[in-house]
């Protein structure tokens, strides 16, 4: 076969493998069934793009009243097939500065899930998988309280600690930070120009307090342009992005709250990245760190011909690269002290060979 040949086949076969494309879901929060001017208008605008989204719906006014639907058109738009209907809580209070959920005992958040969904489903005909948690707190409960309930998507933020157990999918707002420091709508275009055909998800959160203005409502339009048009941006709601394949699992979620002196270079903050990326970056930082830290006790191996120097060597490597490695893969010290800390390990093998020269 000629090398011609080889080519064109090469390009054949990659036209067949599927296109990365950054996958984005819009999560807006708290609607409820009851007509409001600003929600309607963000359903009109995203149903008339054809753009899927999530919409986190509040069940249940004060003292679990729950809320009516006061408007059959408000209600149509909501019923679209394009729209995801969410759990939002029950009631979205604010208990005890902790969220409706955050200090909350198994029961109460099980029954609190319970009956947020009994009253959506009396709502809207659309199964309802997801949970988003007001304010985005979680308890140590969830993984079992929204299995036991049918919910199993849950979109909080990228800071909650949640236990591995169930099978629960983890697609958590992603801005984070970058919102504070940029504002909503520069942070998620930037965040998705920059992460187009990678294999990441985007999860913007946002609320009707995010469209005070005509200039942030054609920054919204703006990005769903942006988005619409580029052919590695994929749009989905949370279950239609499960029903794609993207999973993200409590190992995904956890590995991308991982923070190194190296992610922070290669990885963009306002995506979720696979698993093996995370996993594979964080290594290569803990062995970086190791391997500064074992250079002098490395030279010491090489020019010492004392075999009872050599295994005290030998412990010493195994002992201090263990340790190493186990603060920067936990994070216990910050990249700078920690550099600082393997650089200074290095003279105590330094001391010795000059003392002994
Ligand atoms: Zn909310």
């Amino acid at each position: 076969m000629s090398k011609k040949q080889i080519l064109a086949l090469c390009a054949f076969f990659s036209l067949t493998l599927p296109a990365k494309a950054v996958k984005v879901v819009f999560r807006l929060d708290d609607p409820t069934v009851q007509y409001d001017s600003v929600h309607s208008r963000v359903l009109q605008l995203f149903a008339g793009k054809g753009i899927p989204l999530s919409v986190a719906t509040i069940p249940c006014a004060k003292e679990e009243i729950p809320h009516e639907i006061n408007d059959s058109s408000y209600w149509q738009l909501l019923n679209a097939p394009t729209i995801e209907i969410a759990l939002h809580g029950l009631t979205h209070e604010d208990i005890n500065r902790q969220g409706e959920f955050g200090g909350l005992s198994s029961d109460e958040t099980c029954r609190r899930f319970r009956k947020g969904k009994h009253i959506l489903s009396q709502h809207f005909d659309k199964p309802i998988n997801t949970f988003i948690p007001p304010f985005n707190a979680t308890n140590a409960s969830f993984p079992e309280n929204l299995e036991s309930n049918g919910l199993h998507l849950l979109s909080a933020d990228m800071f909650q600690r949640v236990p591995r157990k169930g099978d629960i999918q983890y697609y958590p707002e992603t801005l984070g930070h970058l919102m504070k420091q940029k504002g909503i709508w520069n942070a998620a275009k930037e965040s998705i120009l920059k992460c187009r055909g990678k294999n990441a998800i985007c999860v913007v959160m946002f609320h009707a307090y995010d469209l005070p203005d005509s200039t942030a409502w054609l920054q919204l339009e703006n990005l769903l342009e942006a988005c619409n048009n580029n052919k590695k941006v994929e749009l989905y709601t949370f279950s239609s992005l499960y029903d794609s394949g993207e999973h993200s699992d409590w190992l995904r979620y956890r590995a991308n709250q991982l923070s190194s002196g190296l992610s922070k270079y290669l990885l963009h903050k306002g995506v979720l990245h696979p698993t093996w990326l995370c996993l594979a970056i964080h290594i290569i930082n803990a062995l970086a760190y190791m391997l500064i830290a074992l250079v002098g006790m490395l030279v010491l191996l090489v020019r010492t011909h004392s075999i009872s120097l050599k295994r005290i060597v030998y412990l010493a490597l195994v002992v201090i690269g263990a340790v190493i490695f186990c603060i920067a893969w936990f994070h216990l010290l910050s990249p700078l002290k920690l550099l600082l800390l393997a650089v200074l390990i290095n003279t105590i093998p330094l001391i010795y060979m000059v003392v002994r020269r």
